[in-house]
């Protein structure tokens, strides 16, 4: 199954997606800011990252802006989790290199829609009662 990687800084919001995630059965690595993010993806390769935008360090497009810029990790889909639900930071994140753009507050299976279509899975496992 598929690693993926959050990017988030408030704790309980990244054992809240960690928990959706291993449920769904991915297996999780977790970072806490955009510096350990891009560590973390050059050594790990996951499948996906999920981003928050607003990050201590090197903020979620900064980060994504370096990815997206480097061949190694270039290739790995980036979902933006985010607050920052103006048109505006859509927009920026997109040209951050952002793939799909997911507001917060979301449920699960809105996030897990997104990662499936990223990752082509085929949908149809149970629905997932939870909201973050
Ligand atoms: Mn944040």
């Amino acid at each position: 199954m598929a690693h993926i990687l959050v990017v988030e800084d408030n704790q309980d919001i990244l054992s809240i997606i960690s928990r959706i995630l291993r449920i769904a059965g991915y297996t999780v690595l977790k970072a806490n800011d955009g510096i350990e993010a891009i560590e973390m993806a050059r050594r790990h390769y996951p499948d996906l990252i999920l981003m928050d935008l607003v990050l201590p360090a090197l903020d979620g497009w900064l980060t994504t802006r370096q990815l997206k810029s480097d061949q190694r990790t270039a290739h790995i889909p980036v979902v933006a989790v985010t607050a920052c639900a103006s048109v505006e930071d859509e927009q920026h994140a997109r040209e951050a290199g952002c793939d799909a753009f997911i507001m917060k507050p979301f449920d699960a299976n809105t996030l897990l829609l997104h990662i499936d279509n990223l990752l082509n899975v085929r949908p149809g496992r149970g629905g997932i009662e939870q909201s973050v």
